[in-house]
C-alpha cells in the first residue's frame, strides 16, 4: 500500500487528494495544514497518520487539546512541514501549499529522497534552478500535480524529452477572457473568483483571472521539461479539456484531454504509472462539440507577458515577480489596489531590479524578500 505525505491537506488540492486516497485505501503518513486546525483534526482522526503539523504556531495548542485522546505528534511551523518533508516512512509527499513557503519543504523531501509530487508552483518559479539541480543529484523523481505539466508529463511518457519540438500550455483565459484594459478597471474581488472552469482556492482563482498562473506555469514547465522559454507556446482554449500538448521533432503533437478535475491529475501523480478507476465524471467529446483554441491576449494581460519576460531574462526575475504578485493578490484580495495594478506592480519591479544569479535557498529568500518590500513600498 503506497504511503502519502500531504503538505496542505485542507486546502482545495489536499482534500481532493484525500478523497483518492479514499477510494483506493492508500494510507496516510502525515499531514499539515496553515490554520483550518477543525478540517485537520477530522482529516486526522479518519486517516489516522503518524505526523501532523498546523504551520501557524498560535493554534498549536488548541490542536494538541483537541486531539489530546489521540496518540500522534503534532508539530508546528516550517520546522514541522520540513520534518514532514523528510520523513523517511513514506513513499510520496504531495506539496500542495500555497506560496512561497512551499519550497523549503519541496527542498528538504528531495534532499532526503523523497518522492515528491508538486502542486506548490512557487517551488520551481521561485527555486526551480535549486530543485531540478537536487533532484538530479539525488535522483529523486517530482512528478508535477497542476493539470497542465500533469498533461506533458502524460503525454512523454515513452518519449525522450530531447524529442519534444514544443510544448503547447493551454490556458481557459479566465473570466475576463476577450475584454479590454479599460473594461478590467473596475472588476472586483467577486469577480475575479468567479472562475468558469476549474474549483481552485483563491491565490489560485486570483492568479487564473491576471493569467498570472499561466505565467508561472510558464516557468515551471521550463524547469520542469528542461526546456528553453521559446519551446513553450500559451494557447487559450476556453473549454479545459485539452489540459496541454506535446509537439515532438515529427510534429506529431500528443495531448492529454479529461474533465477539468484536479483529481484526474492528483490521481496520476500518487498512482504514477499506474492508471485505474478515478472519482470524476468521464469527458464526452459530443457533449463539448466544439473545442476553441486561440492567442492570449498579451497586452491586456500583463501578468503574462511580464512572467515570460522574467523566465527569458532568468536569475532572480522570476523568484522577484512570484513575490511582488504574491503581494499584489494578498493587496487585491484586501481591497487596497485594483485589479489592473497587480500587473503593473509586476511590470514595475522587473524593470526596477537589476539581474541577479540564485544560487543558493538564501539567494531566494533575499530576493523574494526585497521584491516584498519594493512591491510593499508602492502599495
Ligand atoms: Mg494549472
Amino acid at each position: 500500500m503506497k504511503r502519502v505525505s500531504i503538505l496542505g491537506s485542507t486546502g482545495s488540492i489536499g482534500k481532493q487528494a484525500l478523497e483518492v486516497i479514499r477510494l483506493h485505501k492508500l494510507s496516510v503518513t502525515a499531514l499539515a495544514a496553515h490554520s483550518n486546525i477543525k478540517l485537520l483534526e477530522e482529516q486526522t482522526r479518519e486517516f489516522n497518520p503518524k505526523l501532523i503539523c498546523i504551520y501557524n504556531d498560535d493554534l498549536y495548542k488548541e490542536l494538541k487539546i483537541r486531539l489530546s485522546d489521540v496518540n500522534i505528534r503534532i508539530l508546528t511551523g516550517m520546522e514541522g512541514l520540513c520534518e514532514i518533508a523528510r520523513f523517511s516512512d513514506t513513499d510520496i509527499l504531495l506539496n500542495s501549499v500555497v506560496g512561497m513557503v512551499g519550497l523549503l519543504p519541496t527542498l528538504t523531501a528531495v534532499e532526503a529522497g523523497n518522492t515528491v509530487a508538486l502542486a506548490n508552483k512557487e517551488t520551481l518559479v521561485a527555486g526551480g534552478k535549486l530543485v531540478m539541480e537536487l533532484a538530479k543529484k539525488r535522483n529523486v523523481n517530482i512528478l508535477p500535480v497542476d493539470s497542465e505539466h500533469s498533461a506533458i508529463f502524460q503525454a512523454l511518457q515513452g518519449n525522450d524529452n530531447n524529442e519534444i519540438n514544443k510544448v503547447i500550455l493551454t490556458a481557459s483565459g479566465g473570466p475576463f477572457f476577450n475584454m479590454t484594459k479599460n473594461q478590467l478597471q473596475n472588476v472586483t474581488l467577486e469577480q475575479a473568483l468567479n472562475h468558469p472552469n476549474w474549483s481552485m482556492g483563491k491565490k489560485v482563482t486570483i492568479d487564473s483571472s491576471t493569467l498570472m498562473n499561466k505565467g508561472l506555469e510558464f516557468i515551471e514547465a521550463k524547469w520542469l521539461f528542461d526546456l528553453s522559454p521559446n519551446q513553450i507556446e500559451v494557447v487559450v482554449h476556453r473549454q479545459s479539456v485539452v489540459h496541454s500538448a506535446v509537439e515532438y521533432k515529427d510534429y506529431s503533437v500528443i495531448a492529454q484531454m479529461g474533465v477539468p478535475d484536479m483529481k484526474i491529475p492528483i490521481q496520476y501523480a500518487l498512482l504514477y504509472p499506474k492508471r485505474t478507476k478515478c472519482p470524476t465524471e468521464k469527458l464526452s467529446l459530443t457533449d463539448y462539440g466544439t473545442l476553441t483554441f486561440e492567442k492570449p491576449d498579451y497586452e491586456t494581460f500583463e501578468c503574462l507577458r511580464a512572467s515570460i519576460k522574467a523566465i527569458e531574462l532568468g536569475g532572480a526575475y522570476p523568484c522577484i515577480i512570484n513575490a511582488v504578485n504574491e503581494v499584489a493578490v494578498e493587496s487585491f484580495i484586501k481591497k487596497k489596489i485594483s485589479f489592473l495594478q497587480i500587473g503593473e506592480l509586476i511590470t514595475d519591479a522587473l524593470n526596477h531590479f537589476s539581474f541577479n544569479e540564485i544560487n543558493t535557498y538564501d539567494d531566494v529568500i533575499k530576493f523574494d524578500t526585497g521584491a516584498r518590500e519594493y512591491a510593499e513600498s508602492l502599495i
